[in-house]
């Protein structure tokens, strides 16, 4: 085509507006393109926060609110709303906390999408009014398969513009992916997670377990078992209660949790038994670990409803550090038997499983067991 045709072939697509159609066509694709690529991002999120913090970086790459608020439904008796807030997008703690979002949940599941803070202050005006710190513009649902998950809150723009059409398109399309993440998430921790104690349950354990076993066959790594059991349990429960046992089985887990470090793995074993894979410890600070753990417990006064409650545990250690081939059943079995010698020396005690120890523990065993086959016979 010569050049004055091809001028005058563009001259006539602009005129009719074909080619701004076009552009606003790549603009829309491009749009499309960014929010599967944010939604792919968005699943493979692991936590709440980190879920919450790509989802206020992406809100960045679309307008910048002054404050962005997630509330989170803590699925939990009793447990407290969770809050994340950005300030200008960067964390701080939050202005607001929130007892429950249930009074959220009419107005948010009736729209399904992002609504006005004026719709949310005429449905429940008293709740409502505990926001305004927030300067709030749009509410947000978290939505899943059981109902309303929880609530973002976006604030006024910096620009103290209002959202344009085009961005509540987008807020609303991005929330449905973000709500999925959140689902994601939520399912993945109720499947490694103990519901009574919080801490990871016993098969996520197991593939911790596993995987540290494989490391130390392979690259010389190392690690040490504890196996930590609550000393006469059953007395404390037929003593306080069943609800009270519960309770201290709560609130010794969070010793537990604050006794390791973050890579380390506590699990709940069964019962009042308690498995701690301490990775890359050496023996000297291993045993502090378990001296810690036995002494904050013996130290600590339980509480519930008005009751004081105080117990003590037993903890037995057992360490993996040669490339012999072991199976996870053979740890637990040697920490085992350490946990069996330190409640036969008298419970309240840490125990470490030295050579020869599982012998003995397994002739003890035997013998046990053939005593009371004797007598079911
Ligand atoms: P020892 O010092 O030898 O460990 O004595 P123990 O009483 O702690 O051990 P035993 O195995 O005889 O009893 C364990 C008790 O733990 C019995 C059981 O009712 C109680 N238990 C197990 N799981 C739970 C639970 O989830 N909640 C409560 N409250 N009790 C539990
Ligand atoms: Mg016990
Ligand atoms: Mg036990």
């Amino acid at each position: 085509m010569e050049q004055d045709e091809v001028l005058s072939v563009y001259g006539a697509l602009h005129d009719t507006g074909a080619l701004k159609q076009l552009e606003e066509y790549r603009n829309k694709a491009d749009r499309l393109q960014q929010l599967v690529n944010q939604s792919v991002e968005l699943f493979t999120k692991r936590t709440e926060e980190d879920l919450v913090s790509y989802v206020v970086s992406s809100l960045l790459q679309a307008f910048v609110p002054r404050h962005v608020a997630v509330f989170l439904d803590p699925l939990e008796y009793n447990a407290p709303v969770k809050t994340l807030y950005y300030r200008n997008l960067k964390p701080e703690d939050p202005p607001v906390t929130l007892t429950s979002i249930e009074w959220l949940g009419p107005v948010l599941d009736a729209s399904q999408e992002a609504v006005a803070f004026e719709a949310v202050l005429a449905s429940a005006p008293r709740e409502a009014e505990q926001l305004r710190p927030l300067d709030p513009e749009l509410i947000v649902p978290l939505l899943g398969l059981n109902g309303l998950y929880g609530v973002v809150v976006i604030g006024t723009r910096i620009l103290d513009e209002a959202y344009t059409e085009e961005e509540l398109k987008y807020i609303n399309q991005f929330f449905v992916f973000a709500s999925i993440g959140l689902q994601n998430i939520l399912h993945y921790v109720s499947a490694v997670t103990d519901y009574k104690t919080r801490l990871y349950n016993h098969s996520f354990f197991n593939q911790r377990l596993m995987e540290e076993i494989h490391k130390v066959r392979r690259y010389g790594a190392r690690f040490a078992l504890l196996e930590i059991d609550i000393d006469h349990f059953k007395r404390l429960n037929d003593t306080y209660g069943h609800l009270a046992g519960d309770e201290v089985l709560y609130q010794f887990s969070r010793i537990l949790e604050s006794s390791v470090r973050t890579e380390d793995v506590v699990s709940r074993y069964g019962g009042e038994e308690f498995l701690a894979l301490l990775v890359e410890c050496p023996p000297r600070d291993t045993q502090a670990v378990a001296e810690r753990i036995r002494r904050s417990a013996e130290e600590r006064v339980f509480s519930f409803r008005g009751e004081e409650i105080r117990m003590t545990v037993s903890v037995g250690v057992t360490y993996c550090c040669c490339a012999i081939m072991e199976e996870p059943a053979d740890v637990i079995a040697r920490a085992d038997f350490a946990l069996y010698e330190a409640k036969e020396r008298g419970r309240n005690q840490v125990q470490t499983c030295r050579p020869g120890l599982l012998g003995i523990a397994r002739r003890r065993r035997l013998t046990r067991e053939a005593a009371a086959g004797c007598q079911g016979a």
